[in-house]
């Protein structure tokens, strides 16, 4: 039963958000009031502490845990559930029947679901605010992140506010007359934030916005049969399970295509031990160690910092990787033979090339591959630039990826490379400098840090952190 005149129960589900890399969420113009960014993120304004603080804002977590919901029932089954967002941006008329519209709402119906803006736990708010929480950050905005161009410009090097890795929030989740099975779609969207399928906020394709939650509690409150309302402990598990149940009773047992988003590609296909077959939504966790000391400045400080700690950003890693993988693959001549028109010529519209389809353009293609920022496991002792042979941490996410083009990117780092420009990695032509001082990383995977979206090991899996 969902009408919502009577009463019947309530789930509260409450937690931890503990940002795993940087975070935005643009502030837009109404920022003024608290900062001087041209890029601002969303502030609240908190009146005990009379200071401004990041806050998630509500329509956002639940924007994202409906895509999550979306994506996991339709990898199940494609008709289960509408979808709210697409990736070309057209808006999509809500079906109102779905299970995802009964709990996040279409124009019928209203929402089950009501999420509060996440803030900053009060124990975590110093005196004197940190002003390292949001902090201003460099990221080069690459001339090739668009479709092909005739002139090759030099990236732009912008800046923008984020806030900063390990900031904390207290998010709180209500459901209106919902079921254990709903509770428990809700409960295994959240799980997609630790399993870094899902981010939240923008830039994600440039590592921002991977979370981790933690700390997960259910309150139940229903009516009794004396007409009371009592409220206890719901158990996670037993509420996921409710929900698996329903995913294995719906499965259609069919995939579909790559470019569909809203569905994990090929999350039915079976891997026969020893093919090595990694078709699909893969994510994989990295390790990281510098193999020269790593510097990169950033907006007034020799090297890009979180918390005052050193880090590598994955915007850098991504347009490496991005710029490795147009020299190796591409074919040299393709773009020429886009601009055959003259000057006011009309040509046609330029092919996207493999590049632009799996890093993304500004135009039509969502990159396929995000890479998260890489930190240090420990405590980084200088903090002006990352100390040669320091172990650091990240993640890269393969988004509905053929294995063959996973592989190709896999084999742009099988050996220490230097990921930044020459300058910043010390290298000098004209001066006959050719060995880097700086920057040059290594990157290696365990098999055992990599997970590839299949429905059989989703549905039998156990979720580590309850
Ligand atoms: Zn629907």
């Amino acid at each position: 039963m969902d009408i919502f005149s009577s009463f019947e129960n309530q789930w509260t589900i409450t937690g931890i958000i503990r940002l795993a890399s940087a975070f935005r969420i643009g502030g837009g113009q109404n920022a003024a009031a608290y900062s001087l960014s041209a890029s601002p993120v969303i502030q609240s304004y908190n009146a005990e502490k009379n200071m401004y603080l990041p806050v998630i804002l509500g329509s956002s977590l639940k924007g994202v845990l409906r895509t999550g919901v979306e994506r996991l029932v339709r990898s199940f089954k494609i008709e289960e559930s509408c979808v709210a967002l697409t990736s070309d941006r057209d808006v999509k008329r809500l079906c109102g029947n779905c299970v995802t519209c009964g709990l996040f709402g279409s124009m019928k119906r209203g929402s089950k679901i009501c999420v509060d803006d996440a803030q900053i736990p009060a124990g975590d708010i110093k005196t004197v605010y940190d002003p390292a929480t949001v902090h201003e950050q460099p990221h080069y905005a690459s001339s090739s992140s668009g479709p092909a161009q005739r002139g090759r410009r030099e990236g732009l090097l912008r800046s923008e506010e984020t806030v900063a890795a390990g900031t904390r929030f207290e998010f709180r989740i209500r459901l209106d007359n919902a079921t254990k099975t709903e509770a428990g779609l809700i409960l295994l969207a959240l799980q997609e934030f630790n399993e870094k399928r899902l981010q939240i906020g923008g830039a994600v394709s440039r590592g921002l916005g991977f979370i981790d939650v933690i700390d997960l509690k259910v309150e139940k409150a229903s009516v009794g049969e004396s007409g009371k309302i009592s409220s206890m402990t719901a158990n996670v598990k037993n509420l996921k399970q409710k929900a698996k149940e329903y995913l294995t009773n719906i499965d259609a047992k069919k995939d579909s295509g790559l470019n569909d988003f809203s569905v994990y590609a090929f999350a039915h296909e079976r891997i026969s031990p020893g093919t090595g077959q990694k078709n699909g939504h893969t994510v994989a966790r990295f390790t990281v160690i510098t193999r020269l000391p790593f510097k990169m400045a950033g907006f007034d400080e020799s090297t890009v910092t979180n918390y005052h700690e050193p880090y590598i950003p994955g915007s850098t890693i991504k347009g490496f990787l991005r710029h490795r993988f147009a020299a190796e693959y591409e074919d040299k001549n393709a773009g020429a033979q886009q601009f055959s028109g003259g000057k006011g010529m009309p040509h046609s519209p330029p092919r996207p090339s493999r590049t632009d389809e799996i890093f993304g353009d500004t135009r039509n293609h969502r990159s396929r591959i995000l890479v998260s920022d890489a930190f240090s496991m420990k405590k980084v002792t200088a903090n002006d630039e990352i100390p040669i042979n320091t172990i650091l941490q990240m993640w890269m996410v393969f988004d509905n990826m053929q294995g063959s083009d996973i592989d190709k990117i896999l084999n742009l780092i099988k050996e220490p490379v230097v990921i930044t420009g020459s300058k910043s990695a010390g290298i000098d032509r004209r001066a006959r400098r050719f060995k880097p001082t700086h920057n040059l990383v290594e990157f290696t995977l365990d098999p055992k840090d990599v997970t590839i979206f299949r429905t059989d090991t989703y549905l039998i899996e156990c979720d580590p952190s309850n």
